[in-house]
């Protein structure tokens, strides 16, 4: 069977990773000690860009947020490097904690509408060329 395949990050660093099961993943992104602004992905320098402050840590999202806009793709893009399933939407999430991140949805596109509720889940972007599973944050209707 398939299961020595492996689901491997699109990027490390994006969200947690359980550590006991019924823990959710979730995305990391950087907090202002300063002025409150929040930034995702989370910054690699530690200087806030709204207020200069030098006081930037890291600081777990609750994965939920409304849809600010979205658009759903009927045909790859050319060139090949989109290696996903087609049609996808993509689009801006307004979080609950006063960010906007943009981002792929998952779920029955046929769904999806500006201002719903929306949740991050880890996801299947595309296969590499072993047959692992790309994972990346995506969000889905709650
Ligand atoms: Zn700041």
């Amino acid at each position: 069977m398939s299961d020595h395949k492996k689901k491997i990050p699109v990027e490390e660093g994006l969200w947690t990773n359980p550590s006991s099961p019924g823990d959710k993943p979730q995305l990391i992104g950087s907090k202002c000690r300063s002025c409150g602004e929040i930034f995702f992905p989370r910054k690699k320098k530690i200087i806030c860009i709204h207020c200069q402050q030098r006081k930037l840590e890291d600081v777990k999202l609750s994965g939920k947020g409304k849809i600010a806009s979205f658009t759903v793709v009927e045909r790859a893009p050319a060139g090949g490097y989109y290696k996903g399933p087609v049609p996808y939407a993509y689009g801006a999430v307004n979080m609950l904690e006063n960010v906007q991140l943009f981002t792929l949805f998952t779920g029955n596109l046929d769904d999806l509408r500006v201002g719903m509720d929306v949740e991050m889940v880890i996801d299947k972007l595309s296969n590499d060329v072993e047959g692992n599973e790309i994972v990346t944050y995506q969000f889905a209707p709650i």
